[in-house]
């Protein structure tokens, strides 16, 4: 296979990127300057060795130091009565653009409508274990407001309220207020609709 068909198909794996994007990216590369090419695939090479997932949130972080926990999971400042349960990384991204001072955990996806097997498809087991350990007064759910949202919700929820699913510990737990129109994600909503959803979160 060339180059150009490999790369090709190596965007083609990408979310949401189909054969004609793909092939407009190796087009882009192919025409821009050879130090582009040379940092692109530097700063590829360097995630895997630079980077950690971290053994508490599971969020990826830049490893400056020894440590298994990325530098929120490791502030000794941040309130630790809080978990904020997000679908993915960038959401904590945004989030941290607003007051929340609290703890995370990245479920790393969300469950669709027919799965037969959640834990295939999100960190509900990491998740119990994790509110077992740092047994937080509170746990806010902070799922898109959509169909497949509500119903990973209703999941998590179910699970965190069998004592014997946590260890014998039962949490408060609450979902973001609809300060968030439906279908919107937390990884775009500004600052100010955050707040406004987390003291709405009931
Ligand atoms: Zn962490």
């Amino acid at each position: 296979m060339s180059p150009i068909d490999r790369l090709t198909s190596l965007f083609e794996k990408f979310p949401g990127i189909g054969p004609r994007q793909a092939r407009r990216f190796v087009q882009y590369l192919l025409t821009s300057s050879p130090a582009l090419r040379q940092d692109i695939s530097e700063q590829i090479r360097s995630l895997g060795t630079q980077t950690a997932q971290c053994k508490k949130c599971y969020r990826w972080f830049t490893k400056e130091s020894k440590s298994v926990l990325c530098p929120i999971c490791g502030d000794e400042h941040r309130e630790k009565s809080l978990l904020f349960v997000v679908e993915k990384d960038a959401d904590i991204d945004n989030v941290e653009r607003s007051n929340y001072k609290g703890l995370y955990f990245v479920l790393g996806g969300i469950i669709p409508l027919a799965a037969e097997e959640p834990e295939k498809h999100i960190r509900l087991r990491e998740l119990l274990r994790c509110a077992e350990e740092a047994r937080p007064a509170e746990i806010i759910l902070g799922l898109s407001a959509t169909t497949e949202g509500d119903h990973t919700r209703e999941i998590i929820q179910e699970k965190l309220r069998l004592p014997a699913q946590t260890g014998g510990f039962s949490p408060k737990i609450s979902s973001l207020g609809r300060g968030l129109s439906t279908g919107s994600e937390l990884e775009y909503a500004d600052p100010d609709t955050i707040e406004q959803a987390f003291g709405n979160r009931h």
